[in-house]
């Protein structure tokens, strides 16, 4: 299977070419020149299936041959080593858990098979890669989670100093081995512009290989397809209208499930959930992309702009009327958050985080102006409450115990290297490692 860049069809790299370079050098996202069609006997008995098995027939029909069977498998068997479980709310309405990674949210199914795909293509070589995230909290805790211990690659983890929350600094500083976390001083764009800087420097390009490990990375989203099937695995009662809510920022997470259906996942609508920032549902409605600046919310890891992955959705549909047919959106802000975190607890016993929240009230609203009757719907959680602990306990007045991942780190010793914003500094810190 060839990848082509978003900017230009006619540029074509392999699936190999397209995890190590991340972006393609016109400045497109890679997207695969067909999506793979599944057959519909595997689809009807999913049920058959572990997460694990349903991974391998998805990312085989995307891989072909450039990695072998046995090391897709491993590579698979290793990177989603944890559940996914639907949680039924009632006979209408189910949570798709996807937190029950090593960081707690979603991000670990990517971060982890990116890992140890870009170890397997560098297995043979002596070549050493060098990640650099700028990370204003969870990208970084994942990905440095994801390759930890991986062969060939060292992690370097730029985070603004005291700009992330307590919880977030201790996953992202209590790693050892291959990954380093780099404390500047600085803001999250300081972080930004730094890895920006290093990745044209010729002198350091000369001297080490970089790479990223954004969320646009192909290697990053077709792992977040395998859910979606698991997902529908575990719906008890399925109704001909399945819809699923999708707590919405880049949009990798929402592309990824549009993939699935379009490889015959009978999923009836996806829809779109975002916060105050909603140029997507503003896309949405009037057809029209207009990023503007973030604003901070609740549901921070949301918190976006202007969305990297509209270039993928817009490059799977041929025209808007058809965009329409396949996603519905709602944006709902934090004041709505806490409503909806508290209704869900009321109405569910069920505690659900702030990104979880407004996934729950893009589905109510749909529901409500659409006056659906049969449906079965599922609302995909992407972090675990106490990830956002302070948010949902001031939300429910109930304190939320960590959870085992957490505690352990909270016991290891926080280890940084402090760098001041200056490239200067961070271009020395890089030369001498
Ligand atoms: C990253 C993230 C999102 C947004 O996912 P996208 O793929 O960027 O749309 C939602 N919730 C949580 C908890 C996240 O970490």
């Amino acid at each position: 299977m060839n990848y082509y860049s978003t900017n230009n069809k006619n540029l074509k790299v392999s699936f190999r070419e397209a995890v190590m370079k991340g972006l393609s050098p016109d400045g497109g996202l890679f997207m695969p020149e067909l999506i793979p069609q599944l057959d519909a006997d595997f689809i009807n008995n999913l049920n058959n299936y572990s997460i694990q098995e349903i991974g391998f027939e998805v990312a085989k029909l995307f891989i072909d041959n450039e990695i072998p069977d046995p090391d897709l498998e491993n590579i698979i068997e290793n990177a989603i080593n944890f559940d996914a479980p639907l949680v039924e709310l009632d006979n209408k309405l189910s949570i798709l858990e996807l937190f029950h990674g090593p960081t707690l949210a979603f991000k670990d199914f990517g971060a982890r098979f990116m890992a140890r795909t870009m170890s397997h293509f560098l297995k043979d070589s002596d070549e050493v890669v060098n990640i650099l995230v700028a990370t204003s909290g969870d990208t970084g805790s994942a990905v440095a989670s994801g390759f930890y211990g991986v062969e060939g690659i060292n992690v370097y983890l730029l985070y603004p100093s005291g700009k992330v929350s307590d919880i977030q600094e201790m996953q992202l500083t209590t790693f050892d081995k291959n990954i380093t976390a780099l404390e500047i001083e600085g803001t999250f764009d300081d972080c930004q512009k730094l890895v920006k800087s290093a990745f044209v420097d010729n002198e350091i390009n000369s001297k080490m290989k970089l790479s990223s490990a954004n969320s646009i990375n192909i290697a990053r989203l077709i792992p977040q397809s395998f859910y979606y099937f698991n997902g529908y695995k575990q719906l008890k009662n399925r109704s001909e209208n399945v819809l699923v809510s999708v707590p919405s920022g880049n949009l990798g997470n929402l592309t990824a499930g549009l993939m699935a259906k379009k490889m015959g996942l009978p999923i009836a609508k996806f829809i779109g959930a975002t916060n105050s920032n909603s140029v997507f549902t503003e896309f949405i409605r009037s057809g029209k992309y207009e990023p503007r600046p973030s604003v901070k919310t609740l549901s921070n890891a949301m918190d976006v702009g202007a969305p990297s992955n509209l270039a993928r959705i817009q490059s799977l549909y041929t025209d808007h009327s058809i965009i329409l047919k396949d996603i519905a959106s709602n944006t709902h802000n934090d004041d709505q958050t806490i409503e909806m975190i508290q209704q869900t607890y009321r109405k569910y016993n069920y505690i659900i985080d702030p990104h979880g929240a407004v996934g729950m009230l893009a589905l109510e609203q749909y529901l409500a102006e659409e006056k659906l009757e049969d449906y079965s719907a599922i609302v995909v959680e992407t972090a675990h409450p106490a990830k956002f602990k302070e948010s949902v306990e001031d939300a429910l007045g109930i304190d939320i115990k960590l959870p085992e991942a957490l505690q352990k780190c909270i016991s290891k010793e926080k280890k940084t290297i402090k760098i001041s914003n200056s490239y200067s500094a961070f271009k020395e810190f890089l030369l001498n490692t």
